[in-house]
């Protein structure tokens, strides 16, 4: 069974034709990668499988249900910038990831479900390689760590799906090399399915197993405002092997 499935689906804001009649099935475990113009869409697609715009036709499943009956712990998510909280050290903002899969409603665990939390953050923060700056605050660290700590809370809510929409963009390449180097195996190790917009070819293709690209389509001649968003190719990289990056 597909992790996600979308099914003709339209995501319209007014007259606006976002996403026009997108079908894709993801595969359980596989990393996409996205790739598109500007406007096209990508972001919209993300956030739709976020469950924060809604498709205004067509289904979207996860695991075969419904979105609205996922949980949100179920998909954690890294922007290109300002993913994490700024008034919590390195440290806090990775329990509070972990704290609100565990706790929804309260966002906070007391006694042994709190140090329990502690130690499975400070477990990710060493995988993300943030050890020696676990009491810091965010603006005290590069871009680099501060998108290591993004995705260290993302992953603090163990989550079957992990959404990034061009992560790395603001980096320079080397720093965006570092990264690559941890997200690979981290995404290995831990089974999820990933779903990354990127502006990278290099990066999709060194990290996908699948590149699909939307680009934005005409809809309605008549209509100089409505394009929708079209997968324009989709290759399934698994049958040619990895490609470095
Ligand atoms: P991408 O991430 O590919 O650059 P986006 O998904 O951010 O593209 O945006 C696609 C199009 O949808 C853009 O034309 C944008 O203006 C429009 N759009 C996105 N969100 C909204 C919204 N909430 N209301 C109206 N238009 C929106
Ligand atoms: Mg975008």
């Amino acid at each position: 069974m597909s992790a996600i499935s979308v099914r003709n689906v339209w995501v319209e804001f007014g007259d606006q034709v976002v996403i026009e009649n997108l079908n894709l099935e993801i595969a359980s475990g596989s990393f996409v990668s996205v790739v598109g113009p500007s406007g096209c869409g990508k972001s919209t697609f993300l956030r739709m499988v976020l469950g924060q715009d809604r498709p205004t036709r067509g289904a979207l499943l996860l695991d075969g249900r419904p979105l609205r009956d996922e949980p949100d712990a179920d998909r954690g998510v890294v922007f290109q910038r300002y993913s994490v909280f700024p008034h919590m050290t390195v440290l806090a903002n990775v329990v509070a990831g972990y704290e609100f899969a565990q706790s929804p409603l309260l966002g906070r665990l007391f006694g042994r479900a709190k140090r329990q939390a502690v130690e499975k953050a400070e477990e990710l923060i060493e995988a993300v390689g943030l050890a020696a700056h676990r009491h810091k605050y965010p603006l005290a660290l590069s871009g680099g760590m501060q998108q290591r700590l993004a995705i260290a809370q993302a992953l603090a809510k163990d989550p079957k799906i992990l959404l990034l929409d061009e992560p790395f963009g603001a980096l320079d390449p080397g720093t965006r090399a570092q990264m690559h180097a941890l997200l690979k195996p981290l995404w290995a190790r831990l089974g999820m399915t990933v779903i990354m917009v990127t502006h990278d070819l290099r990066e999709a293709f060194g990290l996908g197993t699948r590149v699909v690209a939307f680009d934005k389509v005409r809809h309605d001649p008549q209509a100089p405002g409505r394009f929708g968003a079209r997968v324009t190719y989709d290759l399934d990289l698994t049958r040619e092997g990895p490609v470095p990056v």
